[in-house]
């Protein structure tokens, strides 16, 4: 395929104690909507460069971690303003190497500024010293910051997955090595760019890359944590690369969220339909929170399905994605389509029915892009790989159960547990949420409309380990640190 760079390509390069840093050589980033066109480059940082970017933090955070958390706050807000101000250019550019439409973009933006802003708000409490005067004397519980931090970020939502882990980390007093994905690499480099603006050099520092870098971030022993999203199998590896320097760590992985809709589910409301299709298709189906089964009770199962139908033919519109009519992109990439075409194909072989969805807007597009077409699958088995695994991508089974200890069980022994949305009389949806495994259950929404970054958010079982947003997303940076002052010094048992 011959590629040609866009009028608009970028270059972004490695970001080391506050300089740019050439790179030897650098990586193309195609349009996910047209691959012939290369909307930027990023550099190919070196192992050299990467510990270089490490040890910079390391110098950084000797001094950064002596600031006050007021100072802290006030270089933040300063770059969220940058960032506001900055947000139509960002977002055509993470449209643009992404394939999200331009409202997922800003959504995306919006989310970020949202955690920004609460940790901005929320810092100074969450990390407020605590003096305890006790019966047996006094006790001071700090919220020292860790160190060195490298932050490891997933394609899906380049910008908002690493604010996430930016902003408590900078507030919390350590410093930080961010390595964005190279399936979308540039717009993620440029909030990063804009952050670092308002903070001291190596406080923050970015490197581009795959594993090869990654593997410096996970082992240096510099590093003291490691926060990760990404994928869980990707997670084993970091788990194992880490394990030498027991780094601590915030693991943020795959989940298979499930939707449950309950007898007393309405079908005929079509608020709640559009709301399940949006919850299975938004940024074409590749978030960690997407529901990505949906098991309806028997008794109103081909209701469901009917009006499911309808709600997607409706709304689901596939184009470009800077065509304000587009709701759906392409898939970000080649790998991540073939692999979601080939579960859907598994799905038909096994005697699977699957229907296409939704409108596409311009067929010409359609052919040249990473584009599929998004598809029900009925008719499949409760065990298919269509229903077990994380298709990521533009696909949903939905399944019929008959009790609620069955879905029940069905939905505990997935080996994800990230998110899960019960629907139908808020009473007995709350019932059922409460005996499922997972880190955020809602009701009558699911995925990013659910969210809400006051609270904490991650995975039971394979989904990750320790939580990001609310007080604990902020001190998940810090190691609690207790200076004890007994009142008795001389224990009475211990013999003279
Ligand atoms: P991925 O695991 O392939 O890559 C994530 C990041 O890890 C990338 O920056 C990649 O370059 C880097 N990486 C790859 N190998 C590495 C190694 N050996 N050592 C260190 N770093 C390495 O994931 P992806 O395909 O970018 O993202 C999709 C996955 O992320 C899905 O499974 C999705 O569910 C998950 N995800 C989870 C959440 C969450 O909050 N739980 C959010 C978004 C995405």
């Amino acid at each position: 395929m011959t590629t040609q760079a866009s009028p608009e390509a970028i270059t972004v390069e490695a970001l080391i104690n506050g300089q740019n840093v050439k790179s030897l050589s650098q990586s193309a980033k195609e349009n996910p909507a047209n691959p012939t066109e290369i909307v930027g480059y990023f550099p190919d940082t070196t192992q050299e460069q990467a510990v270089e970017a490490i040890e910079a933090a390391a110098v950084a955070f000797k001094t950064w971690k002596k600031t006050s958390i007021e100072e802290r706050v006030a270089s933040m807000r300063k770059a969220i303003e940058k960032i506001r101000a900055a947000e139509n250019e960002i977002v055509n550019l993470l449209s643009r190497e992404h394939g999200k439409p331009l409202y997922d973009a800003h959504g995306e933006i919006y989310v970020a500024l949202m955690w920004m802003e609460f940790t901005c708000n929320e810092a100074a409490a969450a990390l407020q010293e605590q003096v305890t005067e006790h019966d047996h004397g006094k006790t001071i519980l700090s919220y020292d910051p860790i160190g060195v931090v490298s932050a490891i970020s997933p394609w899906n939502y380049p910008i908002a997955l690493s604010t996430i882990k930016i902003a408590p980390a900078l507030l919390a007093g350590n410093a930080i090595v961010l390595k964005p994905s190279p399936y979308a690499p540039l717009a993620a480099a440029k909030v990063a760019e804009i952050i670092a603006s308002e903070f001291p050099a190596g406080v923050i520092n970015v490197v581009h890359g795959g594993a090869d870098v990654g593997v410096e971030l996970t082992t240096n022993p510099k590093v003291t944590k490691i926060a990760f999203t990404g994928g869980t199998e990707t997670a084993k590896h970091i788990i194992k690369a880490a394990s030498d320097t027991i780094k601590d760590m915030t693991l943020e992985l795959g989940g298979n969220d499930a939707a449950i809709f309950l007898e007393s589910f309405d079908v005929n409301d079509e608020r709640a339909m559009r709301r399940i299709v949006v919850s299975n298709f938004l940024t074409t189906g590749q978030i960690c929170m997407i529901a990505k089964r949906v098991y309806v009770h028997r008794s109103i199962y081909d209701a469901f399905v009917d009006k499911y139908i309808e709600a997607a033919n409706r709304w689901i519109r596939i184009g470009d994605p800077f065509d304000p009519k587009t709701t759906v992109g392409p898939v970000n990439n080649l790998k991540q389509k073939e692999y979601v075409s080939s579960l859907v194909e598994d799905a038909k072989q096994r005697g699977a029915k699957v229907t296409p969805l939704g409108t596409i807007l311009d067929q010409k597009l359609f052919d040249q892009g990473y584009y599929l077409q998004p598809t029900l699958v009925t008719g499949c088995d409760a065990h298919d790989p269509i229903v077990v695994e994380e298709q990521f991508g533009p696909t949903v089974p939905i399944l019929p159960f008959d009790d609620e200890d069955q879905v029940i069980t069905l939905h505990n022994e997935s080996i994800y547990g990230l998110t899960s949305s019960v629907w139908g009389a808020e009473k007995e949806a709350i019932a059922v949420a409460r005996q499922l495994e997972a880190g955020t259950t809602m009701i009558n929404t699911a995925a990013v409309q659910g969210l809400d970054v006051r609270f904490p958010f991650g995975g039971f079982k394979q989904s990750g380990i320790g939580r990001e947003y609310g007080t604990e997303g902020i001190r998940t940076y810090t190691e609690p640190h207790v200076i004890n002052v007994p009142n008795m010094l001389d224990l009475p048992y211990i013999p003279e």
